[in-house]
């Protein structure tokens, strides 16, 4: 015969289960809270770079857009009739003669839009600076395609080339002498001065300037812009001043200056871009507005693919290099050497190559808007 449980045993097994159930909870709840708090700091960087990250993207669809129309408007404007392409029937013949004439007519159109680089390594023999420029190859196979009787799609017609000047911080040596900071400024500042150096890297300004710079470089000419480099190598003596005035004698749209920053404290952190203040006497009101718009496109474009700090862009009236400009110009502070996460990002192949994804992000944005 079994043993029931008196009612007494039953009631104290049931108060140390509920005893246990409420233990067990109050862990996990301890266990939430903490995960919790660790979550929501984590989460809110998140939240930061997604923003970043949305707004480079509406910046860039805007670009693309406008591109687009622009393209369309130039089309429309200089083909008032455009001609539509004549279907090719399916049972078409070609010769041989007309199979090698489509052949050369699909790779002349291939080559129009062409990008130039303008370089200016020697520019410190700046006496007289020239422009010089390697032939754009024109479109050819026209009249090839004519000659073979076919009907060739007219391509779009390539936007007018936008001129960039990028302006690599610094040089292997630095120049002491003096230079006015503004054109009929009495005010005089070095004309160049050494940069900063990462402890971290081991590495010196002027070189990673001049290596993200080319990078960007690299990346303008492949989406069609046309480049000025006022140095491609660190052996150059040319002053601030005299970087300006390569952008002014280049006729650039824009002029973008590369530099890294450097401060006492370690921690500090992120990207900011330097622009001409709005009560700057030395350029034209239209000029500063349109500066401040490129150090905000260009800090938030790189801060969105590599996922840097943004930080307030500094607009102030002292600095040589934007005060002679004669076209909108940013000096885009990368990143803090002094910070060594930072330092070895900048110094890093991967670190570069996003950063000048990011800058020409911000350049299809600038031109955009
Ligand atoms: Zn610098």
């Amino acid at each position: 015969m079994k043993k029931s449980f008196g009612s007494n045993g039953l009631s104290i097994a049931m108060i140390l289960v509920g005893v246990l159930i409420l233990a067990a909870s109050g862990i996990l709840i301890g266990m939430q809270v903490g995960n919790s708090m660790r979550q929501s700091a984590y989460e809110e960087e998140l939240a930061q770079k997604r923003e970043y990250e949305a707004k480079a993207q509406a910046e860039r669809e805007a670009a693309l857009k406008a591109a687009q129309e622009a393209a369309q408007a130039e089309a429309a404007a200089q083909n008032p009739a455009t001609p539509t392409a004549t279907p090719i029937p399916a049972d078409i013949t070609m010769t041989t003669e007309q199979l090698a004439a489509a052949a050369e007519a699909i790779k002349g159109v291939g080559v129009a839009g062409t990008s130039t680089v303008f370089s200016y390594a020697d520019a410190q023999k700046n006496a007289g600076i020239s422009l010089s420029t390697e032939d754009v190859p024109q479109p050819e196979g026209t009249d090839a395609a004519q000659t073979a009787g076919i009907t060739i799609t007219p391509t779009p017609t390539p936007l007018p080339t936008k001129i960039v000047c990028i302006d690599p911080g610094h040089q292997a040596e630095e120049m002491t002498d003096t230079e006015p900071n503004g054109p009929n400024s009495t005010e005089m500042k070095q004309k160049v001065t050494s940069g900063a150096y990462g402890e971290f890297s081991g590495k010196n300004e002027y070189e990673i300037n001049l290596e993200v710079s080319l990078k960007l470089r690299d990346i303008l000419v492949s989406r069609g812009y046309t480049v000025v480099m006022t140095r491609e190598t660190h052996d150059v003596t040319i002053s601030n001043v005299e970087r300006a005035q390569i952008a002014t004698a280049a006729n650039a749209n824009i002029f973008i200056r590369i530099h890294c920053n450097d401060v006492d404290e370690s921690e500090v952190n992120g990207v900011l871009c330097y622009g001409p203040a709005s009560d700057n006497t030395y350029l034209p009101q239209e000029i500063i507005e349109n500066s401040q718009r490129l150090c905000e496109v260009l800090r938030d474009n790189q801060c969105a693919v590599t996922g840097q700090k943004a930080l307030n862009n500094l607009y102030q009236n002292d600095m040589t290099g934007i005060n002679w400009a004669s076209m909108p110009v940013s000096i885009v502070e990368m990143g803090f050497m002094s910070n060594e996460t930072e330092d070895l990002f900048l110094a890093s192949e991967e670190g570069q190559n996003q950063i000048a994804e990011g800058l020409a992000n911000g350049v299809d944005a600038y031109f955009a808007g």
